[in-house]
């Protein structure tokens, strides 16, 4: 799960990592009260979306005046932020967060992540902080560092010394102490709230010397939500693709995508090849599926709906095989579907495994239009085809 910048710094601030002081606002009226209460004199009016690059957007801006304040908030609110991250359609801005101006002095890129190469987390550091890291690591892949947490010991001094050998930071004194209990801090809130990405970016210095965040992304584990209430209550639906709180609803394993072939598929590692297999052949895939294998005919159907209601879908390929999963379950499901919603795309359909033949005989009595497939080959070779015709 995914929450916003000023959310994560309440989460920050409260293990004592230091953040300006900020407040969000909802309105202009709100920005305005925000601005007057932090009292200037520099603000930053700041977008909230669940996407970064606001910055090169627009969608960052350091003013000096509560009218200017006031001015960027009537633009940003309600207008529709394009970055790198939202895709071409963007989102659009329902939140702002008003916060006190920072000088800087020095940007850095500060990350705590999963490393699953090391089976470990790990600091991922760099100078080059601000921009794009995307560009750095692609360019000069040698200006980011990786530091490396054993689990057994946690942070130890040797960490916060590589760490501020790689931001050319003091080794000792005031900035060291700040360095060493913000790579502290960051690590417990780290591991105490479950998150599965934690981004600075930037991490500052201020023109005073002292280290600040100033902008944060958290990403956490949504497996371990249950055990975090406060964090539960974060949640921001609007931001969400809806066809992925549809499918959530009914405890479905479902990632929309950009392509064009929705994919409904038993097991994630089948349907992680299924997708694979689509893009082998040119095509590429409109979600990733997994209905599970303990599916009701109710919950394959209204995840054939999911698939069907978007409107980037040109074909869909069925792809089961079939163990706890029963085909003739899926193709119940498939049925009651198209009964509901129609079926205006090829659909390609791969059956095997438990009730199989119930499963095409239920297909073929329904008289639905299915091109039926042999095997994961055949099924990603037929849907391509129907599409690339369509
Ligand atoms: P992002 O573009 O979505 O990652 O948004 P950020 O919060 O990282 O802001 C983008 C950039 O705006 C930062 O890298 C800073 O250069 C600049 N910025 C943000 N806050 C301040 C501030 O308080 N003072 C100044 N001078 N610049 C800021
Ligand atoms: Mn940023």
């Amino acid at each position: 799960m995914n929450i916003h910048e000023y959310q994560a710094k309440q989460v920050l601030k409260a293990y004592g990592v230091p953040v300006a002081h900020g407040l969000p606002a909802f309105s202009v009226d709100e920005a305005v009260k925000a601005a007057e209460t932090l009292g200037g004199p520099v603000w930053v009016v700041k977008a909230q979306i669940h996407a970064g690059g606001r910055g090169k957007a627009g969608g960052v801006k350091v003013v000096k005046s509560i009218d200017d304040v006031k001015s960027e908030a009537k633009r940003l609110l309600g207008s529709t932020l394009v970055t790198h991250q939202t895709g071409p359609q963007g989102k659009v801005v329902q939140r702002l967060y008003i916060e006190e101006g920072s000088a800087i002095d020095k940007e850095f890129y500060l990350a705590l992540l999963v490393d699953r190469e090391t089976s470990r987390l790990a600091f991922v550091v760099s100078t080059e902080g601000g921009m794009d890291i995307e560009k750095v690591a692609h360019d000069t892949p040698d200006k980011i560092i990786n530091v490396s947490i054993d689990p057994a010991t946690n942070i130890c001094p040797h960490h916060v010394r590589a760490i501020a050998k790689a931001l050319k930071l003091p080794m000792s004194g005031p900035q060291q102490k700040q360095l060493a209990k913000l790579v502290t801090e960051l690590h417990r809130a780290f591991v105490e709230k479950d998150m599965s990405l934690l981004e600075i970016n930037p991490l500052i210095v201020t023109k005073a010397g002292d280290i600040l965040c100033l902008d944060a992304k958290i990403n956490f584990d949504s497996n371990a939500l249950d055990r975090h209430p406060d964090i539960k209550e974060l949640r921001d639906v609007t931001e969400e693709d809806p066809k992925e709180i549809e499918a959530s609803k009914f405890d479905l394993s479902y990632i929309a995508l950009d392509g064009t072939i929705g994919c409904m598929v038993n097991g994630a590692g089948l349907a992680m090849a299924t997708m694979d297999i689509i893009k082998l052949y040119g095509s590429e895939p409109a979600n990733f599926l997994d209905v599970g294998g303990g599916a009701s005919k109710e919950k394959v159907a209204a995840a054939f709906k999911i698939i069907t209601a978007d409107p980037k879908v040109k074909g869909i390929l069925v792809n089961i095989f079939g163990g706890i999963m029963k085909c003739d379950i899926i193709a119940e499901g498939v049925v009651a579907a198209v009964k509901e919603v129609g079926l205006k795309v090829p659909l390609v359909v791969r059956l095997e495994g438990t009730n199989v033949e119930l499963g095409k005989q239920i297909l073929r009595d329904s008289k639905l239009n299915v091109i039926a497939a042999d095997d994961l080959d055949d099924a990603a070779q037929k849907i391509v085809k129907a599409v690339g015709k369509g």
